[in-house]
């Protein structure tokens, strides 16, 4: 019959004590220490004493669970307990009894059945019982296991001597047998002497929650002996001096680990200091007399030494070996810490280190470095001398060969990176420069032959060399492009690093590039301009290489590629934004154009087909403009649901929002009518509204999130879109009232006009038919009459000239500012020599407007400073001031002044500070400039004080 098998049972081993004492370590019951033999002789019996029903069983159930599990037999003697209460037990705790006692695996016995089966107890009968019942099990089982309550000594009151004399002969039994038993003992039941002997006479117990060694254990034929008492004290002392010695190598353990931890924690030492103080600490330790770092490259068999400790005659920091011929080379064909002891024996004494240095011994460790050098940590004796390693030392030497990979590494790594960082931080290159570069020293530390960037020109299109190093023939010229290439495919595609050290025999030996190309080992990442995939970064061979790519390898590729990543999308980035100013500030460009312009800007940023506006009439969404084909989607048409969804989205929260699946989004919730799957998009805000969004979208879903310089550039956008419609909509709206004004000046042309003709046409008959019979008041009635007409004829002219300066302007072009001075001096010619004013000018400029109006600007300024200048004759100083973009130019009087509550009254049409009587004047002067003066873009204001002058200034945009 074939034994049970169980997974967890070890073939043929016998079961020992340590088995239980994995059984209790592994168990959830069982929760206090479990003190392992570690080389202590013991039988396969444990002794348990207990004082409760719960510490009983934490030991018994784990245990028989274990056996059951390894398909072991349990025979389980009960006595205080009941078999029923055991079961239970037994089922509480996962245990399936009924099928272990249904197989035969778990029997129970009562004493009656087992150690009284003869009403009384008799050793040697109970032998016999064990060894049936082991030999029995043995047949069938992996082993036996037992667990026997011994609660009926007491009350066999069995004379304990017995119990000794039978748990000597036990032992012997268990020793040889596939057997292994653990006895309880209720320690309230016995009398203490009892429990004392019955410790002495078990190795290894279970007591309180705890598995431990026995130092009171006394082997029972000394326990029996005549001399008991000399052997006992033999063995208390042995006890002593074992655990002394115990203690002191733990303590010497301790003072390594400190020693070591001393020096490479340190944080005043600089790595040289560190690795000689550890070279050191190693010679002491192992007693070794020289210890070095060496450099070594088992390709070509070289080693190089690189740092010591100690004076050698042979070994020199810098003197290079072969390999081959030095003991190094056993630790780097381990790839891990090995020792020479006999090199005889080992078959190394032909090596020179042994016949010509007379080194005989040795103890080292290999310490692989990725990028760079591997190396070897060395110790080696005085010549001729020998040594001998424990595993300790070797353990020890590991640890050391530990830290000193990792601080070599990181060097390394440091290194690596303070090279692309001075490469890439340097401001007299350019970015292929630097590229090329990067490539070169990545393709170096790879210690691979080639490197290069492809690029993807559409997600389904094939791959194109950009740039490469070593990836050519002789004539330099690059190979043909990866095309399909399925190393760069999964570069692109992963957001880790991929690759391969040797592709022979997988699945891309048939890609192309091995094919055609003869690569074989392959490290590429990916490369994005923004959240676009822009192709692969690689670095590969046509050797295979001899080791996989390391986790720090993979980040130096993912590193370079990270930069090329940021370097392409800042060189898109600023070129589109260098796009976006000239679009914006094209004056030429109709805001529809403008428009287009932008939203195929965006679309060619983001890399996405299609660009929207879309506003808000009244309660709809309307698609304002759009750049790209999609059948859904249509100038002045609704857009699809799920569309509208994300625009209204954007515009009621004013926040920039994207999608890059709208699929999965949860407050999209038309999934029929998406339209857009990718949507990326800002609020239109218009007059402090936000009252539409410009948006990108794709109907596919997206791979990738959009980034943050991105986004950045889309807000850029947005604030141009909104302000670019804002000029419209004010644009709009001054036209809008220009016309009015218009309409109102017609008015007053036609409408007023016809009347005050009338008027004025009826008083001169009035003069001529009637002038001789008015008496002189009626006379002079008829002259105020005739004025007040001809004022309002005036007045209407100059409301007629003032609303038409936007809308009957010249167009602007170069105007000499001189040159209208000059003409203006001219025409009050009159009034100066009347007023006998004196008029100094400086140098003025040239600007771009329209001559009549600033002319007409002038004039009212120069006249109105004679016409207020007081009782003095009139000084006038006309002057220019360039200001940043402009020009300010100032008419400066000595006249009255004004007050400056009434500074702002004045350029309002009709409003005067004056009575006629006076001040002749209509009031509309200064509305008249104000109004020329932002036609050109400018601005007018007056600085004055009542008595001390005025000076009326204009700043006009320069040229
Ligand atoms: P008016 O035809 O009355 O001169 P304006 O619009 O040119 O109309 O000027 C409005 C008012 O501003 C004038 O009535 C006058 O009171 C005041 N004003 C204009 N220029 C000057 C000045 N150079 N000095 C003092 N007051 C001035």
């Amino acid at each position: 019959m074939s034994k049970h098998a169980s997974p967890n049972a070890v073939l043929g081993e016998p079961l020992t004590l340590e088995s239980g004492l994995d059984a209790l370590q592994s168990s959830p019951e069982f929760g206090g220490p479990v003190e392992s033999l570690d080389g202590h002789e013991c039988n396969d019996h444990f002794a348990q004493i207990y004082e409760t029903r719960e510490e009983k069983f934490s030991a018994a159930i784990p245990f028989v669970r274990h056996g059951l599990d390894r398909g072991e037999r349990i025979a389980y003697v009960v006595d205080q307990s009941t078999e029923a209460d055991v079961k239970a037990t037994m089922r509480d705790s996962g245990i399936d009894v009924d099928a272990a006692i249904a197989s035969g695996a778990l029997v129970f016995y009562t004493v009656q059945d087992t150690y009284l089966r003869n009403r009384t107890f008799v050793p040697d009968e109970m032998i016999q019982f064990y060894a049936d019942a082991t030999a029995e099990a043995n047949e069938e089982y992996e082993a036996l296991r037992l667990v026997a309550e011994m609660s009926w000594i007491e009350a066999d009151e069995t004379p304990y001597e017995q119990v000794i004399e039978y748990e000597s002969k036990i032992n012997d039994l268990f020793d040889n047998e596939n057997v292994l038993a653990i006895c309880q003992y209720d320690r309230e039941l016995f009398a203490p002497q009892v429990i004392r002997d019955i410790v002495r006479t078990h190795p290894h117990l279970i007591y309180d929650g705890a598995a431990c060694h026995n130092f009171y254990y006394t082997p029972p034929e000394e326990l029996l002996g005549a001399d008991q008492p000399a052997r006992e004290v033999d063995r208390m002392l042995e006890t002593l001096r074992e655990r002394t010695e115990a203690k002191t190598t733990l303590q010497h353990r301790e003072q390594f680990l400190q020693d070591l931890y001393d020096i490479t924690a340190s944080t005043d030492w600089s790595f040289e200091t560190k690795l000689e103080q550890l070279l050191t600490l190693g010679c002491e330790w192992f007693d070794f007399d020289f210890a070095s770092v060496n450099r070594v490259e088992p390709a070509s068999d070289w080693l190089e030494i690189e740092y010591v400790s100690g004076d050698h005659d042979e070994f020199e920091p810098g003197t290079e070996f072969s390999l081959s011929q030095m003991y190094s080379r056993a630790a780097v064909e381990m790839k891990a810490a090995t020792s020479v002891s006999n090199p005889a024996e080992e078959e190394l004494d032909d090596l020179p280190v042994f016949e010509d240095f007379g080194i005989h011994g040795y103890m080292g460790t290999y310490i692989p470095i990725d990028g760079g050098t591997d190396r070897t940590l060395s110790f080696i004796p005085d010549k001729s001398r020998s040594v001998s390693v424990t595993e300790e030392d070797r353990m020890y030497l590991e640890l050391m060969g530990r830290w000193l990979g990792y601080e070599l590494n990181r060097h390394q790594r440091e290194q690596f990176l303070r090279e692309c960082y001075e490469l890439t931080s340097d401001p007299n290159l350019g970015f292929e420069t630097k590229l090329e570069q990067l490539l070169t020293i990545g393709r170096d530390r790879l210690g691979l032959d080639a490197a290069g960037l492809t690029y993807l020109p559409s997600w389904d299109g094939e791959f194109l060399t950009e740039y490469a190093v070593g990836y050519g023939d002789e004539s330099g010229e690059t190979w043909t492009n990866p095309s399909e290439g399925c190393f760069c495919r999964r570069a692109i595609a992963e957001d880790e690093p991929v690759g391969m050290a040797d592709v022979r025999g997988t699945d891309w030996e048939d890609d192309p590039v091995h094919q055609e190309h003869g690569l074989t080992s392959y490290l590429g990442t990916k490369v994005t301009s923004g959240s676009t995939p822009y192709g692969t970064l690689w670095v590969g061979s046509t050797d295979p290489r001899d080791r996989e790519f390391s986790e720090t390898e993979r980040t130096f590729l993912e590193l370079i590629g990270q930069w090329v990543s940021y370097e392409l999308e800042r060189r898109e980035h600023n070129e589109s934004q260098r796009v976006l100013y000239d679009i914006t500030s094209d004056p030429d460009l109709e805001t529809a154009a403008k428009l287009d312009r932008l939203l195929e800007l965006g679309c060619d940023h983001l890399d996405l087909p299609i660009g929207l506006l879309v506003s808000e009439r009244g309660n709809a969404l309307e698609i304002q403009q759009l750049h790209g084909t999609h059948p859904d989607l249509a100038t002045g048409t609704t857009p699809p649901t799920a569309t509208a969804q994300y625009c209204r989205r954007v515009i009621e929260t004013s926040e920039p929002a994207s999608v890059t699946d709208a699929g999965a989004v949860e407050w999209i919730t038309d999934a029929d009518d998406v339209g857009l799957e990718t949507c990326v998009g800002v609020p239109v805000v218009v007059g402090g509204q936000s009252c539409g969004t410009l948006c990108f979208g794709d109907t596919s879903p997206r791979r990738t999130e959009f980034t943050e310089a991105e986004h950045a550039f889309l807000d850029l956008m947005g604030q141009c879109v909104s302000y670019e419609l804002g000029q419209q909509r004010r644009e709009r709206a001054l036209e809008e009232s220009n016309e009015r004004l218009e309409q109102f000046a017609y008015a007053a042309s036609h409408d007023l006009q016809e009347p005050l003709r009338m008027v004025t046409s009826y008083l001169q008959l009035l003069e001529t038919r009637y002038g001789d019979t008015f008496d002189e008041d009626g006379e002079e009635f008829l002259a105020f009459a005739v004025d007040g007409a001809e004022r309002m004829r005036t007045m209407i002219d100059a409301l007629l000239e003032y609303s038409r300066v936007e809308t009957r302007g010249d167009p602007f072009e170069p105007v000499e500012l001189d040159t209208v001075l000059d003409d203006v001096l001219e025409d009050l010619q009159i009034q100066i020599e009347e007023t006998n004013a004196e008029i100094t000018s400086h140098q003025l400029p040239r600007i771009e407007g329209d001559a009549d109006q600033l002319r007409q600007v002038l004039q009212n300024l120069l006249s109105n400073a004679i016409t207020y200048s007081g009782d003095e004759s009139p000084r006038i100083d006309i002057d220019a001031e360039r200001r940043g973009q402009e020009w300010v130019i100032s008419v400066h009087d000595d006249g009255i002044g004004i007050d400056p509550a009434d500074q702002d009254r004045i350029f309002t049409v009709f409003d005067r500070l004056h009575s006629r009587e006076e001040y002749d004047g209509t009031g509309i002067g200064l509305a008249l400039c104000q109004r020329i003066v932002e036609r050109h873009g400018g601005e007018i204001w007056v600085e004055s004080e009542p008595g001390e002058g005025s000076t009326f200034s204009l700043a006009l945009p320069a040229l």
